[in-house]
């Protein structure tokens, strides 16, 4: 083998399929294969990935939904914090009715 410090695990493929459809094969596979963090314990393993859009961690079993071939996309952190912001009010509400009724 020689070197392929550029190209990465695309180095497979040789000089055929041109660069560009190599380039874009070795983001999205290092992307899905590469090492992944669990949202839940924290943990970074490779090769997460389910199936398409589902993300699972062998260490503490999560199970998660994230892009197709990212473990989280910058618009589903977006949706993440608001779900998570969403369920501290709501059980802020349940704990202390009164001050949603002072607002
Ligand atoms: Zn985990």
């Amino acid at each position: 083998m020689g070197k392929t410090k550029k190209v990465g695990i695309s180095g497979r493929f040789g000089a055929r399929y041109g660069s560009k459809l190599r380039k874009q094969w070795r983001d999205i596979t290092s992307k899905q294969k590469g090492i992944t963090k669990c949202p839940k314990c924290n943990t970074k393993l490779p090769n997460m990935r389910e199936f398409v859009g589902v993300w699972h961690c062998k260490k503490c079993g999560a199970t998660w939904t994230g892009g197709s071939w990212e473990s989280a996309t910058a618009r589903g952190k977006e949706s993440h914090r608001i779900a998570i912001r969403m369920a501290r009010e709501a059980s802020e509400a349940e704990q202390n009715p009164a001050s949603t009724i002072k607002k």
